[in-house]
């Protein structure tokens, strides 16, 4: 589902943009984001691991060409505290859950994600994009999809757009959610 969302993102992701890493933690999405948006691009990466920070960085240190690393921020914290960090980004990406190869008691919890979420429609500009990677498989996984759910069904339409992809064959499979900012 990783590749499915990263081939969505492809169409919404341009060189230069500004965009976020709600959770980076080992890179994969980092580096996919940093490749796409280049030099004149903004990275900033959140995760409240210092692992992942670490494994972060030397993904992009070890497997990016130094000369088109865009301009690139670690916040070793909670994403909930986005604004504090960012004032305006056109991409916002979660990858929920737990750091694959680390300790999967530390893992996305309903509450700071939602409030991460709506912290991200908060700086995000028009015809931006979230982009919301929910595993329901793991313990407290279901409980955290229906969270981000039932936030992302109130907004209102003229506000943002949200769609749903998911493997219909595969239940257990990561939910994909997207919200684009509608312009104006
Ligand atoms: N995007 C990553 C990649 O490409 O390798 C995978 C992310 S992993 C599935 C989920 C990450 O979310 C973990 O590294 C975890 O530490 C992080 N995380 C969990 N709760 C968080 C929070 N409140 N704020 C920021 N990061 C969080």
């Amino acid at each position: 589902m990783t590749s499915v969302a990263q081939r969505a993102w492809h169409q919404f992701v341009k060189e230069g943009d500004t965009v976020v890493d709600a959770t980076c933690g080992n890179g994969n999405d980092s580096k996919w984001l940093a490749e796409r948006i280049g030099p004149n691009g903004n990275l900033v990466a959140f995760d409240i691991q210092e692992d992942a920070i670490r494994s972060t960085s030397a993904v992009l240190e070890d497997e990016v060409d130094p000369e088109l690393l865009p301009n690139t921020r670690f916040i070793r914290g909670c994403h909930s505290t986005m604004q504090e960090h960012v004032q305006a980004a056109s991409f916002v990406c979660f990858n929920l859950g737990f750091l694959p190869g680390g300790d999967r008691t530390i893992v996305s919890q309903p509450t700071t994600t939602v409030a991460a979420l709506k912290a991200a429609m908060a700086i995000l500009e028009p015809r931006g994009i979230i982009s919301v990677l929910a595993y329901v498989g793991h313990p407290g996984g279901m409980e955290e999809y229906k969270a981000v759910q039932e936030v992302v069904m109130q907004i209102h339409p003229q506000d943002f757009t949200v769609l749903e992809q998911r493997i219909l064959n595969r239940p257990n499979s990561p939910v994909l959610i997207l919200l684009w900012r509608r312009p104006g």
